[in-house]
């Protein structure tokens, strides 16, 4: 058990014996709101959770694959770095399974002809391409592409990453300049060689499901430093995709809601907060709850959907804050099939629907090919019919893997128009965000107390993110006194 979960009394339902310390309403029932309301049960308040869905674990959601079988529909992976969420799982009883990334890579990064290959690399970098498909087999996760130009990529992240304050962005030198760019303009600017211009779409895709015209140049480099960095955040072994929770990530926040039992409340939209000198108000569609604080643990984006009163000082989300896009896929099949054949089922792909593939499959059992469709291509796929999307995404799949048999299971899970996320895999913070909504991030507003994986300046976006953010609330309310 971790220090912080040691001091809040983390997951104890002891709060009888330590006293009635106050009321609280937590809006929200992911992992932060969780977490928090856990927390706040456990030094002695008395706490009502309100979530509009009828299912708790907001973008943690498991999906039946097969029989008996969970896949993760929302997030899935963490690394060693993630210690709170590794804490946490432990104590609810949950083991991690690491996620399987031996063999090749295929690669379908059909582009012009390179104008400017570098002698060193190009000869390697194009064996084993398939000339039917135009896809390449490589080992390892390094695309075939210019190495010289995404080394000089990689290069210029880590030095802006480098520069970033990661607990407070708007600080760093040069912050406002950092935060009127997008990252396309930033690659317009600073990116000339195809391949390049090529691959950081993709990257961004991958690292945080962003289209680059969405997000600030001071947003990419804080994410990719909140994170952990470049290198750990895109690293399976050593890195932050290194495991998964056995049986699903689901299952941290069901355990969690077992504890909370009847203070959990299902398919309760909030739709209003009013404060006036001794309480606040936290009205849904079906009641009203009066209470000393409410802690609001959702997205930016949803949480500016409440009506307060009185009003916020600050929005908790900008004219540009963007939603997060990705679209999980999941082709399901008797057996990892693609092992056999010495793959690992990691693709990266210029054309969608799928623009990267990871092997989930649960060890010893079905295979579990799971498609990412992120970025614009995530809008131009969720507009398609169910039909539509099946066929696509599957001869795809057929190129990438010709050795795939027809699954026995398809799985289609789209963030982007869930009404209680509006997006993934976490907001998207555009250009003027960061120095005009950060100072304020993780202010109260009176008796209302904000969590959620965006108020993290720590792993923000990620479920390790969610996690400190409900410990933070928890002190910052026994801090009131
Ligand atoms: P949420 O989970 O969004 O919880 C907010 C809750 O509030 C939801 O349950 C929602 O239903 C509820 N709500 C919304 N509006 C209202 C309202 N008006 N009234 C009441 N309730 C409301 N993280 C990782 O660490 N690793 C990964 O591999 C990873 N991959 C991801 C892949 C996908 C496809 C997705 C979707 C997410 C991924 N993430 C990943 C991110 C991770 O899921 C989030 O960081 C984390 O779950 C956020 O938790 P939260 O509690 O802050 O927010």
């Amino acid at each position: 058990m971790s220090e912080a979960h040691r001091r809040q009394g983390h997951g104890r339902q002891d709060h009888r014996r330590e006293g009635r310390r106050g009321t609280a309403v937590v809006v929200g029932a992911g992992l932060a709101g969780l977490t928090a309301a856990t927390g706040l049960a456990a030094r002695g308040f008395d706490v009502t959770v309100l979530e509009a869905r009828n299912r708790v674990g907001g973008r943690i959601h498991g999906i039946e694959a097969a029989p008996g079988t969970w896949v993760d529909g929302g997030a899935a992976y963490l690394g060693d770095r993630h210690t709170e969420l590794l804490a946490l799982a432990s104590e609810l009883g949950l083991k991690t399974t690491p996620t399987t990334m031996l063999g090749a890579s295929r690669f379908a990064l059909d582009r012009d002809p390179d104008p400017d290959p570098d002698p060193d690399s190009a000869p390697a970098d194009r064996t084993g391409t398939d000339t039917v498909t135009g896809t390449a087999t490589r080992d390892g996760r390094f695309p075939p592409l210019n190495a010289v130009a995404l080394g000089d990529l990689f290069e210029r992240l880590a030095q802006l990453t480098a520069a970033v304050r990661p607990e407070a962005p708007w600080l760093t030198p040069d912050a406002e300049r950092l935060d009127t760019l997008t990252a396309a303009e930033w690659a317009e600017q600073h990116l000339s060689h195809p391949d390049a211009r090529l691959f950081f779409p993709l990257f961004l895709g991958e690292m945080c499901a962003a289209d680059p015209a969405d997000v600030s140049v001071l947003h990419l480099a804080f994410y990719l430093r909140s994170g952990g960095g470049l290198r750990y955040l895109n690293a399976f072994a050593g890195g932050a995709q290194q495991d998964r929770i056995d049986g699903g990530a689901h299952r941290l926040c069901e355990r969690l809601a077992e504890r909370l039992g009847e203070r959990v409340r299902l398919g309760e939209a909030v739709l209003a907060v009013h404060q006036d000198d001794r309480a606040v108000t936290v009205r849904s569609d079906r009641s009203a709850y009066r209470a000393d604080v409410a802690v609001m643990a959702l997205p930016p984006l949803l949480a500016d959907a409440i009506a307060y009163e009185p009003a916020l000082p600050v929005p908790r989300a900008g004219e540009r804050t963007a939603r997060g896009c990705a679209v999980k896929v999941h082709l399901v099949y008797p057996a990892p099939v693609w092992r056999d054949h010495g793959l690992s089922g990691w693709s990266v792909n210029a054309r969608g629907p799928l623009l990267s593939t990871v092997d989930d499959s649960p060890e010893g059992g079905i295979g579990v090919l799971t498609g990412f469709v992120t970025g614009a291509e995530a809008h131009r796929f969720g507009a398609l019919t169910p039909e539509q999307q099946r066929a696509e995404a599957l001869a795809q799949a057929g190129r990438l893997f010709p050795m795939l048999p027809e699954p026995v299971g398809f799985h289609v899970t789209d963030w982007l128009d869930d009404p209680f996320s509006r997006g993934c895999y976490a907001a998207l913070l555009g250009p003027g965000d960061w120095t005009r909504l950060g100072p304020t991030l993780t202010a109260p507003h009176r008796r209302v107390h904000w969590a959620g994986t965006e108020t993290s300046t720590a792993f923000f976006g990620l479920m390790e993110g969610a996690i400190r953010s409900g410990h933070r609330v928890v002190a910052e309310v026994l801090d009131r006194g």
